[in-house]
């Protein structure tokens, strides 16, 4: 289904995230106090404009309050990302996902309501990190300092059994919450499914019981 997306900075975070939700068919207000980087954007998004983020009038005229998923990827500019997402929260704008700087950033923007707070470079640095260290790894996304999801390729030891028979969740602690196989992805498979050799098993669980899954079963 088509959404409306607005993002505020055209970085290389705002402007990868503008250019891919673009390209995958949704609706993007690509905003910038530079001009050359909304001339660049124009092609890709619906509509680029220049404007100052930090004023509540420039918001209500862009309608920002129409919008019901706003990305805050102001860089350097920590006054203006705070200003901005605390305006957007007070024109009532449903999800503001907001780039942080830094961990004082951070706080700030937890304090005025920021919907979600994204340090790409960290998160970025973690996931590199564990595919680094093992190559069964495909992705993993931390939920908390303790729990996280795991993306790992089945090896030929848990190939050809199924869920039921590997019973994961009582060995393990971990659930698994899909399949990826080809193009197919398998949601909340049911415990007779049969896992095949390369198949993608998505697994959510604590740190330490993703672990000994991957060193115990792959
Ligand atoms: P990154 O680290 O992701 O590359 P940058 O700091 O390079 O981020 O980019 C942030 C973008 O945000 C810049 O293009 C800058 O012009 C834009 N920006 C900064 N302040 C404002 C503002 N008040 N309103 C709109 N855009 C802004």
């Amino acid at each position: 289904m088509k959404k409306q997306f607005a993002v505020i900075g055209l970085g290389r975070f705002g402007g990868s995230v503008c250019k891919e939700l673009y390209s995958m068919g949704h609706e993007v207000l690509a905003i910038d106090t530079n001009e050359d980087k909304v001339n660049e954007f124009a092609n890709y998004s619906t509509h680029a404009v220049i404007a100052n983020v930090t004023d509540e009038n420039t918001l209500l005229s862009l309608g920002i309050r129409n919008f019901e998923h706003v990305i805050v990827a102001i860089g350097d500019n920590i006054q203006a990302s705070i200003l901005c997402t605390l305006l957007l929260k007070e024109l009532n704008v449903s999800q503001v996902w907001v780039k942080a700087q830094n961990n004082y950033h951070h706080k700030v923007l937890e304090k005025i309501g920021a919907d979600r707070i994204i340090h790409p470079e960290h998160d970025m640095g973690v996931r590199i990190a564990h595919y680094l260290v093992s190559e069964k790894i495909i992705d993993y996304i931390e939920l908390s300092p303790d729990y996280s999801i795991m993306e790992l390729i089945a090896s030929n030891k848990v190939a050809n059994r199924t869920i039921f028979e590997l019973d994961i969740r009582a060995k393990y602690g971990c659930t698994i919450l899909g399949i990826k196989r080809g193009e197919e992805v398998i949601i909340t498979p049911f415990p007779d499914e049969l896992i095949l050799d390369k198949d993608i098993l998505i697994l959510i669980g604590h740190n330490n019981d993703l672990k000994r899954f991957e060193d115990e079963s792959l």
